[in-house]
């Protein structure tokens, strides 16, 4: 957790609550540690963050927009990971802003921040998605929005392969099983954060691989770590599933408790990929 996770999780929620009153919204963090501090230091530093773009801001109500975000995650509600990819953040590579709405167990409406991610020429990636309607990459100002669409890779040996860059977070040594097994002759890309999905719903990879950690092998999703993310693959023409086909199932609060890790493809590779996860699963 970093200041900025406070500071840009008070600046979109308080956002939210302006143009959406009523909204619900589930957000990764809390003001507790920054209520139940000693010394004020990481609150004085987030207020100092927030002031850049709400000049009147106060402690209190800082804590309180936080706050905004400890809605439930049952009927129609926001999710929020104000910034997904800390570790990225902090390397200085990708990291993303992930906001969805997601309406009885399915995803409606996603948007990705992503400061570090150049795609088609723009600096700094802004991607929207509407169920039905498509996914855009929002554009610099005087330029028209992108419809952006999945790679037409189909052969799996010629799979860019995405990956996270932190090996708690997958298997990396499975991963290269099944990049031998489909024969993929690029070495896998790693990348933090949904900024993944952004950069394979550009087409610019093909898939993403989120496997289990052996030292996780019971680790369950955050919504707000795949909601955002998976529309915005979906509406540009991939295909999102967990690891044994499964649709992803939102409708069981915080967590993805009825799937198992994550495959994302541009929808022509994804067979292949579900069966070389089954073929090199670990016992
Ligand atoms: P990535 O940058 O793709 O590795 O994903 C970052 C997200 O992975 C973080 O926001 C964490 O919520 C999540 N995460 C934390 N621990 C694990 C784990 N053991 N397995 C998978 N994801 C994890
Ligand atoms: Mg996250």
């Amino acid at each position: 957790m970093t200041v900025a996770d406070f500071a840009v999780q008070a600046i979109v929620a308080r956002a939210l609550m302006m143009t959406f009153p009523n909204a619900v919204l589930v957000g990764e963090e809390s003001a507790d540690a920054l209520r139940n501090e000693e010394t004020g230091e990481v609150l004085g530093a987030v207020t100092k963050f927030v002031r850049t773009i709400h000049g009147d801001a106060r402690g209190d109500l800082i804590c309180d927009w936080i706050d905004a975000g400890n809605g439930e995650a049952s009927g129609g509600f926001w999710t929020l990971d104000p910034i997904d990819g800390t570790k990225g953040f902090m390397r200085r590579e990708q990291y993303a802003i992930a906001l969805a709405y997601i309406e009885d167990g399915a995803v409606q409406f996603g948007a990705l921040g992503c400061p570090n991610l150049s795609l088609n020429g723009n600096e700094g990636a802004i991607l929207v998605a509407v169920r039905g309607a498509g996914c855009y990459l929002v554009p610099d100002p005087g330029r028209a929005p992108e419809r952006l669409r999945v790679s037409e890779v189909s052969d799996p040996s010629q799979t860019r392969l995405l990956r996270s860059v932190e090996a708690g977070h997958t298997n990396i040594s499975q991963i290269d099983h099944i990049a031998e097994r489909l024969k993929i002759t690029a070495d896998p890309v790693p990348m933090d954060s949904q900024a993944k999905y952004a950069a394979l719903a550009a087409g610019t990879g093909d898939a993403i691989l989120r496997l289990l950690s052996p030292k996780r092998p019971d680790y369950k999703e955050c919504i707000w770590d795949q909601a955002a993310g998976s529309i915005v693959v979906e509406e540009a023409g991939g295909k999102v599933t967990d690891l044994l086909g499964e649709a992803l199932d939102f409708g069981h609060g915080t967590h993805l408790t009825a799937n198992t890790g994550v495959c994302v493809s541009n929808g022509r590779l994804h067979e292949a990929l579900l069966e070389a996860v089954a073929a090199t699963s670990p016992a």
